[in-house]
């Protein structure tokens, strides 16, 4: 037999390797902007064109390469951040596997510029899909620049798998943030389509998590800090008032190095068990400083995962750390986000010409009457209607939308709904007696239930929207705008007026009447948000998505306190509705105990 094994091509093994390190253009600019910090940088600015599908470019002031250097550090293993397999228990750089750059030029056409401080001339090299093209001596600043240009450009099944722009910019997005973050000495700028998103300037931390977040965080935020031998902890973590649905701004890095650790973030949660509703989720920003001797990074090549030899002690920590956090200053102490008296006022681009909003209005709307088309009933109705309800305990998600209606009843007055006066146990349940049984309802669920209905038959003939007295501006990341954009006609329709002033932001001048000013931009993020995950499960109804996520941020929070008229109404508005035995997120609402069940009960 002849021998068949052979050593595959350095381009081919560059290229299978690249699929560890680069499946993405966001994973790209996380190893350029990783290499700028690790120059030493002090100025970093990312360029990217159509999300990264045509060109990323990161240019840095740091430390240059040599000639030599420029042309070694495309091969496989080539690093200068570590020597022996001891150093990899001393690591203080982000890179150290030196495998980025060979990924990289296998699947891109790459540009390199780089010059070191003694010289005056630079080098330039050019190569595409791992073949160095050419390398000439060129002029250039001090640092490097290197641009990467049609990433996957000789994989097309790759290229082809990308998501649309706005995905992958949003990917790219977080990935600049989770490096600008830590790394708040450095000055950071970020381009899209020659538009600047980001423009961050050397500051501490909590400015540069307001010059990435927007200014209204800093009302948002508690300092914690702690030192101690294992850990040193230093950072913020949102006032329990903030927190939200899904787990949006959770940032913790240590040694200045996102992290995801599941662990870690628990010990942040339950510092907040009691404090914030069952499945809401606080924002935090916490940097961990630990001997590098005493963490693994090398766990995973994209490397946001790390080992701790102290783990349960630097759990520990945490958790109180954010404890006494949240104990010690929930009396008002503010953060020292460089107080500023000037109004924040972002001017409107030239040419924006103010428009006097309009407010439309729903003639028919009487505030007298209940607006639902079947108002509440009479009670043998729900006898019929009980027997359609699941009594067998476990919350089903795929309930149908429409259960069998019920004929149209005479409308009766509301009282003749629940037979007692309903009592509110745990300001979480809504207990009462009707002819067909004893009725326990989960009171936020059930107004979800209300306020998604109503939305959903209310946008036909548009909400009323409520003008707000003072307009207020809003901000957002650059992808969380670009989806506002989108979605500005549906929630006009429900009763926004939203207009865009550019740069991100944009002035609401109307809202639906229930809706607080202060609530407004933690509302549409939510919206944007759930958005962004229905989009990402094919949720293909924008409409209902947008409505869901509206009645769910709008309804009354379990922990709150109902008066008895305010449990009627809710109960007679709950049983006019088409689908009340579930939440518009397929929970359910409420179950009844009959008296047989009960008698059942004592036997
Ligand atoms: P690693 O960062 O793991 O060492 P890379 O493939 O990312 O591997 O980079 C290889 C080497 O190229 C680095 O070790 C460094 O010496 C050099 N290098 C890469 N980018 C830069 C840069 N922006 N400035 C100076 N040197 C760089
Ligand atoms: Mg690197």
């Amino acid at each position: 037999m002849s021998d068949i094994i052979n050593i595959l091509p350095d381009s081919v093994a560059n290229q299978i390797a690249a699929g560890e390190v680069v499946d993405r253009p966001a994973s790209a600019v996380k190893e350029l902007l990783e290499n700028a910090l690790d120059a030493g940088a002090s100025e970093i600015q990312l360029i990217v064109k159509d999300a990264g599908r045509t060109l990323i470019q990161v240019i840095d002031n740091g430390c240059g390469m040599s000639d030599a250097d420029a042309r070694l550090c495309f091969e496989r293993h080539a690093t200068s951040k570590i020597h022996h397999a001891d150093d990899l228990f001393s690591i203080h750089t982000m890179g150290f596997r030196g495998e980025a750059l060979a990924s990289i030029a296998a699947v891109a056409q790459v540009e390199l510029k780089s010059r070191q401080k003694d010289n005056d001339l630079g080098t330039q090299i050019i190569i595409e899909g791992s073949d160095v093209k050419e390398q000439l001596p060129c002029t250039c600043p001090i640092g490097t620049s290197i641009a990467v240009k049609n990433l996957f450009f000789n994989i097309p099944a790759r290229r082809n798998f990308l998501k649309k722009d706005s995905i992958e910019l949003s990917h790219i997005e977080e990935i600049f943030k989770r490096i600008a973050l830590p790394n708040f000495k450095v000055s950071f700028s970020m381009y899209h389509n020659g538009r600047l998103l980001y423009d961050l300037k050397s500051s501490n931390f909590a400015q540069r998590i307001a010059g990435i977040f927007g200014k209204n965080f800093n009302e948002r935020l508690y300092n914690i800090q702690e030192k101690t031998e294992p850990v040193s902890i230093y950072g913020y973590v949102v006032k329990s008032e903030y927190v939200k649905r899904t787990r949006g701004e959770q940032y913790l890095f240590v040694n200045g190095r996102f992290i995801k650790h599941p662990a870690l973030s628990s010990s942040i949660e339950r510092a907040y068990s009691e404090l914030i509703p069952d499945r809401t989720f606080p924002s935090y920003f916490v940097l961990l400083e630990v001997d590098p001797a005493r963490i693994d990074v090398n766990i995973h090549p994209t490397k946001t995962e790390v080992r701790f030899l102290d783990e349960n002690i630097i759990f520990a920590i945490l958790r109180a750390a954010t404890k006494k956090a949240l104990g010690q200053f929930s009396l008002a102490t503010e953060l020292e986000f460089n107080p500023s008296t000037e109004i924040d006022f972002t001017p409107a681009p030239k040419g924006y010409v103010a428009e006097q909003p309009k407010v439309s209005f729903n003639p028919n709307y009487n505030p007298f009457h209940s607006s639902r088309t079947k108002s509440s009933a009479d009670t043998d109705m729900y006898k019929h209607f009980f027997d359609n309800i699941d009594k067998s305990g476990d919350e089903k998600n795929d309930i149908p939308e429409q259960l069998p209606l019920y004929e149209e009843p005479e409308p009766q007055p509301k009282s003749t709904l629940s037979e007692t006066t309903p009592i509110n146990y745990q300001n979480r349940y809504i207990i009462t007696t009707m002819k067909s049984g004893l009725v326990v309802i989960d009171q936020q669920r059930a107004h979800e239930r209300i306020l998604y209905e109503r939305l959903l038959a209310e946008r036909e003939n548009g909400i009323v929207a409520q003008q707000l007295l003072f307009p207020i501006n809003v901000r957002f990341t650059a992808a969380d705008s670009e989806l506002l954009n989108e979605l500005l006609p549906e929630l006009k329709r429900l009763g926004f007026i939203i207009a865009p002033l550019g740069q991100n932001t944009f002035v609401v001048s109307a809202a639906p009447a229930k809706v607080s000013d202060k609530d407004i931009q933690n509302l549409l993020e939510q919206t944007i948000n759930d958005y962004k995950n229905s989009m990402l499960q094919k949720f293909s109804d924008r409409d209902k998505s947008i409505c869901l996520s509206i009645a769910r941020q709008m309804a009354t929070k379990n922990g709150t306190p109902l008066k008895s008229e305010e449990m009627q109404g809710l109960i007679a508005d709950l049983f006019s509705c088409q689908a009340p035995n579930i939440s518009p997120s397929g929970k359910k609402t409420m179950f009844i105990l009959t008296e047989q069940e009960l008698a059942e009960k004592f036997k």
